[in-house]
């Protein structure tokens, strides 16, 4: 996906009213009649129709005619254009450098603040693969809100700054959380290479406890990555970790938690013995080396992403994961 950072040099206050209106209009629509879009932007001298127009050439929204009416469709590209702004406003981004990451569910990119620190803009980009077949098979619209990619790129985003922002500020080794808008989130740059880029390391068995170590004391506070692999664990160039992207973050009271955090060793044990030969008979154990002693998983709910809204994002992965199995037949 491409990020047009110069359309924000270039886009007056009316076409911003009539974007802006489009977004508002997503909330209860999925195509926003072209009447709403206007009642909403209600321009002083009109001109709706025209803009929309210049809007749709810039794909900041797409046209749509379904039998009842016609009417516009923010675009990612749009919803990226609004979430700049306001980062650009706020003074988190100043300048767009470049994409650095292409996920499946986000996109990468280095900015800059005012004063030309780098910093990194993550994009989260749910459904991006399995919404038009989720809205294709009609099954779970009736909850409007979960349906849409919108919303649920927003939620991953909050969910993923309100656990930086806790791990931050208890001294896990993660990156600096900036700002948050939309589905964005603004990040310090962690100047180091993921594990999966490194083919070398002085001590195998230093960074294998040193990893470990990290696991069993997020276990100890109460969480469990979920995704603690070789492409989500930066190394320095003192072979010190960081740990990044959050997305399917568990609590220790999870029903399942036993199974993610077996999985996360099994990763990285894995890994080392694949890469550096290294093998280990000491790895942690759930149920004998993790006692919750600080619960940050109430800290996270505390700070405003709470359970209910983790508890419909896990719904939304859960119907993503199945789709990608039914897709590859498995
Ligand atoms: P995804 O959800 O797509 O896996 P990640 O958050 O894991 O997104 O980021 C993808 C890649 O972007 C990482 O593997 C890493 O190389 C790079 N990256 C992400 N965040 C940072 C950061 N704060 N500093 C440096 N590189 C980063
Ligand atoms: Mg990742």
């Amino acid at each position: 996906m491409k990020l047009n950072p110069k359309l924000i040099r270039y886009m007056g206050n009316d076409e911003f009213r009539v974007l802006t209106a489009a977004e508002m209009g997503s909330r209860n629509h999925e195509v926003v009649p072209t009447s709403l879009i206007a009642n909403i932007a209600n321009l002083r001298h009109g001109g709706t129709n025209k803009i929309l127009n210049d809007l749709c050439k810039n794909t900041l929204v797409a046209r749509v005619q379904n039998s009842k009416y016609d009417g516009y469709r923010l675009t990612y590209g749009g919803y990226d254009y609004l979430a700049l702004k306001t980062l650009s406003r706020r003074e988190s981004v100043y300048s767009v450098g470049n994409q650095i990451g292409v996920g499946k569910e986000s996109d990468i990119f280095i900015v800059a603040d005012a004063e030309g620190e780098q910093r990194v803009l993550k994009l989260h980009r749910l459904g991006r693969t399995s919404f038009r077949t989720i809205k294709e098979k009609r099954d779970y619209l009736r909850n409007r809100k979960s349906g849409s990619w919108l919303y649920m790129s927003r939620l991953a985003a909050m969910k993923e700054f309100a656990f930086m922002k806790v791990l931050h500020e208890n001294g896990f080794p993660v990156p600096t959380p900036i700002d948050c808008n939309r589905h964005c989130i603004v990040m310090s740059l962690i100047d180091a290479y993921p594990l999966c880029q490194i083919h070398d390391v002085a001590e195998p068995g230093k960074l294998y406890s040193a990893l470990m170590d990290l696991i069993v004391r997020l276990a100890c506070a109460g969480l469990i990555h979920g995704d603690f692999n070789e492409f989500n664990i930066l190394i320095k160039d003192d072979d010190t970790p960081i740990l990044i992207d959050f997305p399917q973050m568990v609590s220790t009271s999870h029903r399942n938690a036993e199974m993610y955090f077996n999985r996360d060793v099994e990763c990285i044990r894995t890994f080392f013995k694949k890469r550096f030969h290294y093998e280990s008979r000491l790895y942690p154990r759930f149920s004998r080396d993790v006692n919750n002693e600080h619960r940050l998983d109430v800290q996270v709910a505390a700070s405003g992403f709470s359970k209910k809204l983790q508890e419909e994002l896990e719904e939304v992965s859960r119907r993503d994961s199945r789709q990608e199995r039914g897709k590859e037949g498995v």
